[in-house]
């Protein structure tokens, strides 16, 4: 049932970077599971593009390395693989020099989609974009994927958009926020917008608030220089959690498409209020019995960054206003998930008395682990002793509800990966969302360099620092458990 395949048209994919992390852990194993369910023609082109000196066979080996740490198609059959790799070419290309780009544009042929894939840290990006049309790679048609971070503040952002501009269309440019590609985001807008049941409620008369959480139990690991720059603000609320708010604050566009979501979207951020600093919590992890802090992780005993935020925020509409919307996101946190909950408010009267007990209605949409949904309904507790409410949840796995074991509900990488070769850009970040998220990030945090603030530290293993805590608190409410 999950895997109904629509085989893409031919392409020739460039994955410059593809001997880089990303390319190893996702799009590789990504694209040969897609391989697997038959949905990538049998002559379709995979040529990987970086320095270093792999050849055609170096590189087969590397993604077949690759495809087989970081799970293939469990159900392939044998020999898939050796399939696959026939269609996997390498040509060694420095983007910022002029070396590999004539081989490269020798392999690319007439009349596929052509889809260059930058896998590659964002300084290059402008070199490659240059290149592409300077060396006649890329035409009108052709397609080019970039990847997070986009940009580092308002500023830089837009210097990026300007640059890509100068070579591409902003139909031509995929901007990935692999959280828009996971089942359970797309399912929030099918159960939003294919339901009668939910919409009607959809709003501050009825929504209580809601809650985002992204929690990690990782610390920065291998990442420390890079995440010591950026923070848990720029890395996550930024663009993820930004992203998740805006898909589930938006108004219904009038189409399934590409703009009509985009501009909903956008609406929603440009909307939101400046967030009041005495509504943000901003945690540091710190060291436990057998294991260092964040300071020693990212090598800086100064550091001021953070590796936890928490905020309270407003969008002023008709829709939202009142109704306050937490975001929250941590590493080395007590577990690891990513949930949204819509809180409805209480019903307006008790026709049983207090004594009975009283339960609000949960929407909680789960990301990961077990992509899913839960509806928490008040019903009766059962047997005698009169009328006592109870909160069970009506709980819908996907890979359960769907037949299929979780490992098939295909990753976000394969899906936004087809999206790009089938040219739908509904589940990608168009130039002017990502510069109006930065535009609202931009003043949190330069408020926290203004004031110098320091993180505070909370424990490893816990639920954040007790700020985060008191943010809900003081509104009488709390945050959902983050489950070990
Ligand atoms: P990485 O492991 O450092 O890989 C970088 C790749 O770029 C390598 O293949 C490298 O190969 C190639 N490269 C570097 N300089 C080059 C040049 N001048 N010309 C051509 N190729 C060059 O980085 P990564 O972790 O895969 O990340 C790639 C991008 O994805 C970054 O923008 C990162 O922020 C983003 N991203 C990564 C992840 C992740 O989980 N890793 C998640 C989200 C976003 P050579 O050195 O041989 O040239």
């Amino acid at each position: 049932m999950v895997s109904r395949v629509i085989p893409v048209d031919n392409f020739d994919l460039v994955i410059f970077g593809g001997t880089g992390d990303l390319a190893r852990r996702k799009i590789l194993p990504g694209l040969f599971r897609r391989y697997c369910a038959g949905q990538i023609p049998e002559d379709a082109q995979i040529i990987g593009a970086a320095r270093s000196d792999e050849g055609d066979e170096g590189f087969r080996k590397l993604v077949g390395d690759a495809v087989r740490e970081f799970g293939g198609g469990r159900h392939c059959e044998d020999g898939t693989l050796e399939n696959f790799l026939e269609r996997v070419k390498y040509v060694r290309v420095d983007a910022m020099g002029d070396d590999g780009w004539e081989e490269l544009q020798g392999r690319l042929r007439l009349g596929v989609v052509k889809a260059f894939y930058f896998s590659v840290g964002p300084s290059l990006f402008g070199a490659l974009a240059e290149r592409l049309r300077s060396f006649g790679l890329a035409d009108d048609d052709s397609r080019v994927v970039v990847e997070k971070p986009f940009g580092h503040d308002l500023e830089t952002a837009r210097a990026l958009n300007a640059t890509l501009a100068q070579h591409f269309k902003e139909e031509q440019i995929y901007r990935i926020d692999h959280y828009l590609g996971k089942e359970t985001v797309q399912n929030l807008m099918a159960v939003r917008f294919g339901n009668m049941l939910f919409e009607p409620l959809w709003n501050s008369q009825y929504v209580d608030h809601i809650q985002i959480t992204v929690a990690e139990t990782v610390d920065v690991g291998g990442r420390g220089g890079y995440y010591d720059k950026s923070g848990a603000m720029r890395d996550m609320v930024q663009n993820h959690l930004m992203q998740l708010l805006c898909l589930i604050a938006m108004e219904p566009p009038a189409r399934f498409e590409p703009d009509a979501v985009r501009d909903e979207k956008l609406k929603v951020i440009r909307a939101l209020d400046p967030v009041d600093y005495h509504h943000i919590a901003r945690g540091q992890y710190a060291a436990d019995d057998d294991q260092p802090g964040y300071r020693v992780h990212v090598g800086d005993p100064r550091s001021k960054t953070e590796s936890f935020v928490a905020l309270k925020c407003h969008i002023s509409n008709w829709r939202w206003a009142g109704t306050p919307f937490y975001l929250r996101t941590g590493k080395k946190l007590r577990g690891r998930g990513s949930e949204i909950a819509v809180v409805f408010k209480d019903a307006p009267h008790s026709i049983f008395g207090d004594e009975a007990g009283r339960h609000n209605n949960i929407l909680a949409i789960r990301l990961q682990p077990d992509e899913g949904m839960t509806l928490g309904v008040t019903i009766k507790e059962p047997g005698p002793g009169g009328m006592r409410l109870i909160d069970v949840p009506l709980d819908m796995s996907f890979a359960e509800a769907l037949g299929a074991e979780a490992e098939d509900v295909p990753d976000a990488y394969e899906r936004l990966i087809m999206d790009v070769i089938r040219g739908n850009q509904t589940l990608f970040m168009r130039g002017d969302e990502v510069e109006a998220a930065w535009a609202w990030t931009d003043p949190i945090i330069e408020g926290w360099n203004r004031r110098g603030e320091v993180p505070k530290p909370y424990d490893a293993g816990s639920s954040g620092p007790e700020d985060a805590l008191m943010l809900m608190h003081r509104d009488g409410r709390k945050w959902r458990e983050i489950k070990a």
